[in-house]
């Protein structure tokens, strides 16, 4: 009713990557509800999170101004004074506070170097924003030890995909899914994680689609499968080597396809014959005939695609279950076609957009490597002449082990929450506690704000104006709603006013300014303007001024040498810590429907909290039988890291030796948890898999 409200906001819903299109209406500087519109990615539906997860920008926690470390302050820790919580800050004008944050860093990089200062940018903010961050970092302190939440996430697939098609982006959007007759989703759990995306899965299955669903836990999609297969933890290179053995064996592949658009072919033949799906049955807990069922279906349909998430990525061998993910969509020949396509599902509602504009360690925007002469003085001029490495900067959970080193002395950390979001947590709080000066920029005080030296308070989503990018490559525009709560401020501002005092000569006023130069930065943003996004979303690559971009890549060869997309076979890598006597389980973590990564926003949404506000874990019910436990009571899990209690609760579709945990409550955080063992390609932690015990709390 239009009475409700006197103005509506048109913009991107901040949680998850598959990025809906939201109706932000607002009343007396009060967003007072919202409506889905017709985005490219949702068409007008929204999910649980961005209908009623709104409200966390009005909670009174949100920090209003900006806040110095007090000198008398106890030593660093989580949760100084909960009753308190900002007792060991004082306020400060925004002139001191800045000079403060500027300064300490400066000092640093007079005394031990620019490389003792690292920076963690956000996957929340803007493109214009990611852009800037890793701009102040190399810049301002010469190095590209710079990373974002993608560390945590998708790496070890972008990893793949570089490697093998030349391009880290999804080759088609998952609104394909409309033209395809077989869908692979592994390791992902739309239904929670991407629930809009997962509308489009059901529908799919409904009009006769093959759904083959494999992961260990029996998600959600399950009840719309056709072939449903909850293989072994940690089995999937098994596995998925044993559809493609198969593929082989009964002479399914795509010859013709292989031979015009793929190398390493025989190579790949010749590995996968040691995978016979008899022989790998019993690794993976399937039947070698749903193996070659589901073999059969993918390969001899006309159109296939392969979804995948984090279960596939979170593992130290999460290259090789992308690479094995890649390898059958092309002996299929199911790239490049509608229908067909390699779809890794994002999380984070601008991780493609931050990836994209540079926010990591080894590459400056558009994936352009930093060890390249070439790049580095294209960037060094456009840039003023600025000098920075050749060498690849460290990522983010290096980043923590060089604080224990004495490698790096201070962070500028801007919308991330490592203090709960690193595996083997209390070894990133130590880190934290330990830096010498530690500059916050947060619309919270966040588990991380609270070991900050100087806090910045930022802009929530409804409160800034940028481009943001989803899953699908889509270009979108975030437009402000109302004004930043207090003395808080735009984050591309607060970090061009940083790099001013850091003696960078920014001029930027807008940032329409900033989108600019990344548009001359950046090839895939060809044809796409700032004024272009103000009227619709595009597509990268956007082939003219005109197009609306192209929703499926690389049908006629690959941004490789000669073209061509790589097959690389995968090995067998077992995780990194085995059940034993001791640690008798499976740990595996990861999010649920109501709540965002570590909760620092939907904790604070009075509709999300109130459905779930309680950390919980869910174990099969001949588990809590064993364990004596009945569901709603306490367990307490322990792993070589740590321990915590939270509450149990019955799920079937855990496998009876595993345990789901939700990394959202920082009273239970499920990484105290879990190994920081890394993939040696994407660099990304083995969340999806640790030893742990399980006793009655
Ligand atoms: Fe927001 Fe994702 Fe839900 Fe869409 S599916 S409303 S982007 S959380």
């Amino acid at each position: 009713d239009s009475q409700d409200y006197d103005r509506e906001v048109e913009s991107v819903c901040p949680f998850c990557g598959v990025g809906c299109q939201v109706s932000l209406k607002v009343k007396d500087d009060r967003i007072v509800y919202v409506d889905g519109i017709d985005g490219p990615a949702n068409e007008g539906r929204l999910c649980v999170k961005g209908r009623f997860g709104f409200d966390y920008v009005h909670h009174p926690h949100r920090l209003t101004k900006p806040l110095i470390r007090r000198d008398d302050a106890p030593a660093k820790g989580l949760n100084v004074d909960p009753a308190n919580p900002l007792s060991h800050f004082r306020e400060a004008s925004w002139e001191e506070a800045l000079d403060a944050a500027a300064g300490g860093l400066a000092r640093l990089r007079e005394t031990r170097g620019g490389a003792a200062v690292a920076g963690f940018g956000s996957a929340k903010c803007t493109n214009e924003e990611a852009y800037l961050f890793q701009k102040l970092i190399r810049q301002g302190f010469g190095h590209n030890n710079v990373d974002h939440c993608t560390r945590l996430c998708h790496a070890s697939s972008v990893a793949a995909l570089m490697e093998n098609v030349g391009s880290g982006a999804v080759t088609a959007t998952f609104n394909q899914i409309e033209h395809a007759d077989v869908a692979i989703i592994i390791g992902a759990n739309p239904v929670e994680n991407h629930p809009v995306a997962a509308t489009y899965f059901k529908q799919f299955a409904k009009r006769g689609g093959k759904l083959i669903v494999m992961d260990p836990r029996g998600v959600g999609l399950r009840k719309f499968a056709s072939h449903m297969l909850q293989f072994r933890p940690g089995a999937d290179v098994s596995l998925l080597n044993a559809i493609m053995h198969v593929i082989v064996d009964e002479g399914l592949y795509d010859e013709q396809y292989i031979q015009a658009y793929t190398e390493n072919w025989e190579a790949e033949k010749a590995h996968l014959a040691g995978f016979a799906p008899e022989d790998m049955a019993g690794i993976c807990g399937i039947d070698a005939e749903v193996i070659r069922d589901v073999a059969r279906t993918f390969a001899t349909a006309e159109r296939g695609m392969i979804f995948w998430g984090m279960g596939v990525s979170q593992h130290i061998h999460g290259t090789d279950n992308s690479r094995c993910l890649i390898s059958l969509a092309l002996m299929c020949g199911h790239v490049g076609r509608p229908g067909t396509g390699l779809h890794p599902l994002r999380g984070q509602n601008n991780v493609q957009g931050a990836s994209d504009a540079g926010l990591i360690p080894m590459f400056l925007p558009d994936y352009q490597p930093v060890g390249d002469d070439g790049v580095r003085s294209a960037f060094a001029e456009i840039w003023g002449g600025a000098e920075f490495s050749a060498e690849k900067g460290l990522t983010v959970t290096e980043i923590m082990d060089a604080v224990h080193d004495d490698r790096i002395a201070g962070m500028y950390i801007l919308g991330e929450n490592p203090a709960m979001s690193d595996p083997d947590v209390d070894h990133a709080r130590a880190a934290l506690a330990k830096l010498e000066h530690l500059v916050v920029q947060d619309i919270f005080l966040t588990e991380t704000a609270n070991y900050a030296d100087v806090i910045l308070p930022a802009s929530a989503f409804a409160e800034k104006t940028g481009t943001v990018t989803n899953t699908n490559r889509q270009v979108q525009m975030g437009r402000p709603a109302l004004p930043p709560p207090g003395e808080a401020r735009e984050d591309w501002a607060i970090t061009v006013d940083l790099a001013r005092r850091l003696g960078l000569d920014w001029s930027y006023s807008h940032p329409s300014e900033v989108f600019d130069e990344m548009a001359r930065t950046m090839k895939s943003l060809a044809n796409i303007t700032w004024e272009r996004l103000e009227g619709e979303a595009v597509t990268y690559p956007s082939l003219s001024p005109d197009d609306p971009g192209q929703p499926i890549v690389f049908g006629d060869g690959f941004p490789r040498a000669g073209g061509r997309a790589k097959f690389t076979p995968a090995a067998v890598i077992p995780p990194d810590e085995t059940p034993d006597a001791e640690y008798p389980m499976i740990l595996t973590t990861g999010r649920q429907l109501e709540h965002w990564h570590t909760g620092s926003m939907t904790r604070r949404s009075k509709v999300l909290d109130a459905v779930e506000p309680e950390a919980n874990c869910s174990l099969h019910p001949s588990t809590l039988r064993k364990l004596g436990v009945a569901a709603g009571e306490m367990v307490r899990l322990t792993t070589r890291r740590g321990s915590i209690e939270l509450m149990a609760r019955e799920d079937r579709a855990v496998a009876p030796d595993m345990v789901f945990v939700p990394f959202a409550y920082v009273e239970a955080a499920a990484n105290v948890l879990t190994n920081p063992a890394i993939d040696p390609y994407g660099k990304i932690p083995e969340f999806k898999f640790a030893a742990v015990r399980i006793e009655k709390g």
